[in-house]
């Protein structure tokens, strides 16, 4: 952008050159300033980071206006690993998303860039790049995806509760029942199940596969007849018990039987697949589409599970969904994310036409459900087991800062800036 530009921009946003210009402002000048061709030259200045239980990004231009990006499970390494790849994003213009994916990722190759830390950093980044193009053209990131499929995105609760003789179960299923969901999933795996023989390895005996059977009846029991039921086996058990499992719980006519043996074998998950009836979901631990392809050619899933916040970001959750489209395999994605991060992947489940069901992990234990509501400042964003899709510009949530804060991780810095 030119200074002359510049100056007019910064006119029609009413406020003076220079300063920090408010979002709607922004937008608003956005529009009434640009044309398709002619929108407004912005440039990053700096990529800075805050750690809570997840990655935070923000991406930061020189018109006063900043992306937030989140991401979540491998992120251990992933602050350093930015701070590697961020001389790459420097100066540069940040509605260029796919080139600045695309650049990051191959420069990447020989540093991990095929999965694990590195692409859930680069998430973090892409989110955050979506939510500054969104906000920077005014509009919404899912009509950057192609636009609004539904108007909401049907959400399911992790139920934080699984068996008969825990006394909270009864408060647990109230609150899913309460609160209007349509689905809750539970966890089976127990490593401290005392019937099993051997802490390391994860052959079901016949009195485990009966708990896990157990577990499953109860909640059955307990829920009503329209709210659909998923089963997580974790990713833990060998083939012979995942087979047992998914054949015996085939009378409950799941949802979906998620991760029944570990991840990285497809073809063991394809067998799973093929020896029973109930439905098998997989692919929280599979970054890119690279990830998916396996899966798909080798018909392992029903449904298949990406973490848009780890598997790439929310062009790539889109692109996974459309390979999965061809294959009419459904896409129902993993979800640790604050509402920031939920929000962002509800932008990719509003575009595509295959979203099934998104995760809400933050009902259990009680204290997360009260950070869940005050993590953003639009408050609960789930009403009656749904998410409406947001309208306003780029990921249209805003985080409330001051309450985030109190949840940083010892050690973590507060989007500092970066040392040039
Ligand atoms: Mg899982």
């Amino acid at each position: 952008m030119t200074t002359h530009s510049r100056r007019l921009f910064c006119q029609a946003a009413g406020v003076a050159a220079g300063s920090l210009l408010n979002l709607e402002g922004l937008s608003a000048a956005v529009e009434a300033a640009s044309t398709p061709g002619q929108r407004p030259r912005l440039k990053i200045t700096d990529v800075r980071t805050a750690v809570t239980g997840s990655l935070h990004v923000r991406i930061y231009t020189d018109q006063g206006l900043f992306g937030h990006g989140e991401a979540v499970d491998s992120i251990s390494g992933a602050v350093p690993i930015i701070q590697g790849f961020r001389w790459l994003l420097m100066g540069q213009d940040p509605l260029k998303v796919e080139a600045h994916w695309e650049r990051i990722r191959t420069s990447g190759i020989f540093a991990g860039a095929q999965a694990g830390q590195y692409i859930t950093a680069l998430t973090a980044v892409e989110i955050a790049l979506w939510d500054l193009a969104g906000k920077a053209l005014g509009v919404p990131i899912y009509q950057l995806l192609g636009g609004k499929t539904r108007e909401r995105v049907r959400v399911y609760c992790d139920s934080g509760t699984n068996n008969r003789a825990d006394p909270n179960a009864k408060q647990f299923i109230s609150q899913i029942i309460d609160l209007g969901f349509t689905a809750a999933k539970i966890d089976v795996d127990d490593a401290a199940d005392p019937a099993r023989f051997d802490r390391v390895n994860w052959t079901a005996n016949n009195a485990e596969v009966d708990h896990i059977v157990d577990k499953v009846a109860f909640m059955r029991e307990s829920l009503p007849k329209n709210i659909e039921l998923a089963v997580d086996m974790h990713g833990r058990f060998d083939l012979g018990s995942a087979k047992r499992v998914a054949k015996e719980l085939e009378p409950f006519r799941l949802l979906w039987l998620e991760e029944p043996v570990p991840p990285e074998n497809i073809d063991a998950m394809a067998d799973v697949r093929q020896s029973t009836h109930t439905p098998i979901c997989c692919g929280e631990n599979l970054f890119l589409r690279h990830g998916f392809r396996e899966v798909l050619e080798k018909k392992a899933a029903d449904i298949i599970m990406p973490d848009v916040q780890k598997c790439g970001g929310l062009l790539e959750a889109r692109k996974i969904a459309d390979m999965a489209h061809t294959y009419y395999v459904p896409m129902a994605p993993h979800a640790q994310a604050s509402p920031m991060g939920s929000m962002a992947t509800c932008h990719v489940m509003a575009a595509i036409p295959n979203a099934l069901v998104l995760e809400w992990h933050w009902g259990h234990p009680a204290r997360r459900t009260e950070q869940w509501k005050r993590y953003v400042k639009e408050g609960d964003i789930i009403q009656k087991g749904y998410i409406t899709v947001s309208d306003r510009p780029g990921i249209g949530l805003e985080m409330d800062d001051d309450f985030v804060k109190t949840l940083l991780r010892p050690g973590s810095s507060w989007f500092a800036p970066s040392v040039a």
